[in-house]
């Protein structure tokens, strides 16, 4: 079921300067192409770099899309979501300073620190915003409402989020939560 294959990510320069300006707008430079070759072990949606960890992330995975599912959010085509244990295969996927990033198009890169269900979650709420508004009009939205919807439907806790988005996101639960 499991096998070993060799996977290429292919960053196109447009996505990663989208991904790289939205997600640190200090951070300007960007590449113009970036293709990356790494062993990884591979199932049905996700990728692991260490076969050891394939099963219990994948019983994680799913049972974060079965959590969404409960709420209503359903992602109908999922990318792989690539699970890195390395800063050497986090960066390589094109990661940076961020626990995970999802790369509109392309997929999902989570480093060891994203190996929880809050994490996993958010990016997956990326992908339904991607699904459902288009990756070029999600990228273009507001922050406070891409990143606000993401951290306040992934249930994030205050100090999980990142403090230059905590205005965001207390904007987007005053606007959208229920009373
Ligand atoms: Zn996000």
């Amino acid at each position: 079921m499991r096998k070993k294959i060799k996977i290429s990510l292919i960053v196109i320069s447009f996505i990663s300067c989208l991904s790289v300006y939205f997600a640190r707008p200090n951070f300007y430079s960007f590449n113009l192409l970036r293709v990356e070759h790494l062993d990884l072990y591979c199932g049905e949606n996700i990728c692991v770099e260490d076969q050891n960890d394939f099963l219990a992330l994948n019983l994680l995975f799913q049972e974060t899309i079965d959590s969404i599912k409960a709420k209503g959010l359903e992602n109908a085509n999922l990318p792989y979501f690539v699970f890195c244990k390395s800063q050497t295969c986090y960066s390589q996927f094109g990661g940076r300073s961020e626990i995970a990033i999802s790369f509109p198009w392309l997929g999902t890169v989570v480093s060891l620190e994203g190996w929880n269900k809050t994490i996993i979650k958010h990016e997956l709420i990326h992908w339904v915003q991607f699904e459902n508004f288009g990756p070029v009009t999600t990228m273009l939205m507001p922050e406070w409402f891409r990143e606000g919807m993401a951290y306040s439907l992934s249930g994030a806790y205050n100090n999980q989020i990142p403090s230059h988005y905590r205005e965001g996101v207390k904007m987007y639960k005053e606007m959208f939560s229920s009373k």
